[in-house]
């Protein structure tokens, strides 16, 4: 297998980086990966992940179920429940921090297309870009959305877009400073790109260290807190603005953790480790499982006429 590693800090570049964790691919391989972090800045990132063109193959696994559209079972319900409240509070968040109720707007990752599909019955016009081809082909047969595939992303003209959102997404792709060099290109001046990621300075995350299911190692390269996508914003010209915490999250990492790790009774469980997660969330956003970033472009220093 060819794997790529990481000899500088994609946030930093500096060079010093030692190991930090070892975590075991659950979901589909069962092989070990080790994760390393950067002395410098603290960025934590998956080493020796395989390459863009043979990671495929780490997202294929028999009981892969998360895109079933069944509403039989207790659990299918609670899933469609908080899908559909996700869904909702989404597209009121887009429109508060675009300070605009239509737009035009990215969707990178779009996967089976139900976000991009809230956002046009919200009025906007809506562009979409999803690596995979069967979740292209269900969008296109579901929604009618016409998806494009993720090479398309280049052929877009600057400043197209007033919102760009990458919803878990940001963690899977292999070129990370390349990407936000073109979210910066694709944004209008006053355009406002939203970024939700796994935080890996949460609650939960600390409690199960190399367990913790949101490393979902080789899939999840990188490994964002508050603190160090903020400095990888900057560094593409970016300025932080805002951060929502995503608390639920930590309701399904922890239980999928309590699975991984093979402990009885893994529901009950991740349900009370996630109220703690859920908790912390409450008195302090940063620790939430998961954070929606919310960034603008810095001012040009052109002179505006
Ligand atoms: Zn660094």
């Amino acid at each position: 297998m060819n794997k790529l590693t990481i000899k500088a800090c994609p946030v930093c570049g500096g060079t010093h980086l030692e190991r930090t964790l070892t975590c075991v691919d659950h979901y589909a391989s069962g092989e070990v990966f080790h994760l390393c972090r950067c002395r410098d800045c603290g960025f934590i990132f998956t080493q020796d992940f395989p390459v863009e063109a043979e990671i495929g193959r780490y997202y294929e696994t028999p009981d892969y179920i998360s895109h079933s559209d069944t509403k039989k079972g207790a659990v299918n319900s609670v899933y469609h429940w908080v899908r559909s409240y996700m869904l909702k509070r989404k597209a009121r968040l887009v429109a508060y921090e675009a300070h605009r109720k239509t737009g035009r707007l990215l969707d990178i990752g779009t996967g089976t297309g139900y976000f991009a599909d809230t956002m046009k019955r919200c009025g906007w016009q809506v562009d979409a870009v999803e690596k995979n081809a069967g979740a292209r082909a269900f969008a296109a047969a579901h929604f009618g959305l016409e998806v494009k595939a993720d090479t398309a992303l280049k052929d877009f003209a600057p400043g197209s877009f007033d919102v760009i959102t990458l919803w878990h997404v940001m963690e899977h792709l292999e070129a990370l400073n390349e990407t936000w060099e073109i979210l910066n290109s694709l944004l209008t001046e006053k355009g406002v790109l939203i970024v939700a990621v796994p935080n890996c300075s949460s609650y939960d995350a600390r409690k199960y260290g190399a367990y913790w299911a949101a490393y979902d190692v080789p899939r999840h390269l990188w490994h964002f807190t508050p603190g160090t996508i903020q400095r990888l914003g900057a560094r593409h010209g970016f300025i932080l603005a805002e951060r929502h915490p995503m608390p639920f999250d930590a309701f399904y990492v922890s239980m999928l953790t309590e699975k991984n790790m093979r402990r009885s009774c893994p529901f009950v469980r991740g349900m009370i480790t996630g109220t703690w997660a859920w908790l912390h969330a409450l008195v302090s956003k940063e620790r939430s499982s998961s954070m929606i970033y919310v960034f603008r472009k810095k001012k040009s220093d052109k002179t505006v006429e």
